[in-house]
């Protein structure tokens, strides 16, 4: 193995700049030439890419967001678009590719390798922790962090005016960041995409709390929320809970910035360390994960398509410390 390209994709995640570092680092150190592709899919097609050393990776691993800039391309979804992609690998002699994003990207990633013969390996990183293969996701943490925050100054304004808040984060199809920022943040109620949302239900339980003499409350709803999220709930809510002043808060793209936490810088050196190890080794068309605290290989195809299950010890001790 002497030349590997690398590419950010999909939703940018605090962390991808570490995870960048440790994949140049370690490849210098194994004698491999890495080649930066610029916006993911859409700059491997469009061939925007350029060498880079140790010493280009300076200074980054500390910074969110990604220098290699990150994209959505529809492009690379088609046929053809890959066929695109195989050709600017093969002329810059690109021997494998290492991805750092989301299921999407390692979809793509593993048709590009099923359809043109091409070594990839998956470096998991989105803010939303629903990767199977990692008990963890590059950004999760900082995205966990930075979500606690804001619900930790929610409450203060919330408690001053005795006000009902429903606070919602980010998570389409999985409660990660809900239930953990909601156990982090003390939150009366979390709602999940996992559970069924009962209007009626949530409505009792928040009488209850409030009738025990608490008089702020906050309830923590991820977007993915069966009922449709916050706005949608506090609709539903409004006739019953007209006597409290209620707010809602939707924390959005502000919990997928920021620099990344230790957990995560340290989370993203050890798996884009590890994706060159492997690769090295001759492993291709996996994912680079750590599982009990030790780097397991998963075969890309059975990163997507396949939900990963939330703790649900964690859902009934939300509901005893309510
Ligand atoms: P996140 O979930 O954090 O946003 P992601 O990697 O899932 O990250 P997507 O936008 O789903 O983000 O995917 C990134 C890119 O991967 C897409 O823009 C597209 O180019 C490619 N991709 C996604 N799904 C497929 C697919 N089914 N087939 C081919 N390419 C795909």
């Amino acid at each position: 193995m002497k030349k590997i390209g690398v590419l950010t994709s999909g939703g940018d995640s605090p962390g991808m700049n570490a995870a960048f570092r440790a994949i140049v680092r370690t490849a210098h150190g194994l004698d491999i030439d890495v080649l930066a592709i610029r916006h993911g899919y859409k700059g491997l097609i469009n061939d925007d890419i350029s060498k880079v050393t140790s010493n280009d990776v300076s200074n980054i691993i500390q910074r969110g967001g990604t220098v290699l800039k990150s994209a959505r391309c529809d492009e690379f979804r088609e046929p053809e678009g890959r066929a695109e992609a195989a050709k600017v690998l093969e002329k810059h002699g690109i021997e494998a590719l290492v991805t750092i994003g989301g299921d999407g990207t390692f979809q793509g990633a593993a048709l590009l390798a099923k359809e043109h013969d091409i070594n990839v390996i998956g470096v998991p990183a989105t803010i939303d922790n629903d990767l199977v293969g990692s008990d963890e996701t590059i950004g999760y943490d900082t995205a966990l962090n930075t979500a606690m925050e804001a619900i930790d100054k929610i409450r203060d304004t919330a408690d001053a005016h005795d006000r009902l808040f429903l606070v919602e984060v980010m998570g389409r199809d999985a409660g990660f960041i809900a239930l953990e920022t909601g156990i982090a943040g003390g939150a009366e109620l979390i709602l999940l995409p996992e559970s069924l949302t009962d209007i009626d239900e949530v409505k009792s339980s928040l009488n209850k709390v409030l009738s025990e003499q608490r008089r702020s409350s906050l309830v923590v709803i991820a977007e993915g929320d069966e009922t449709g999220g916050a706005m949608k709930i506090s609709e539903a809510l409004k006739p019953d809970f007209s006597k409290y002043e209620m707010r809602v808060c939707i924390l959005g793209h502000v919990q997928r910035g920021g620099n990344p936490t230790a957990r995560d810088r340290v989370l993203a050196s050890r798996l884009g360390s590890a994706a060159v190890t492997v690769l090295k080794e001759g492993h291709s068309q996996v994912m680079v994960g750590v599982v009990n605290n030790k780097i397991k290989l998963t075969p890309l195809k059975m990163t997507f398509g396949k939900k990963k299950d939330i703790n649900f010890d964690l859902v009934e001790l939300a509901k005893m410390l309510r």
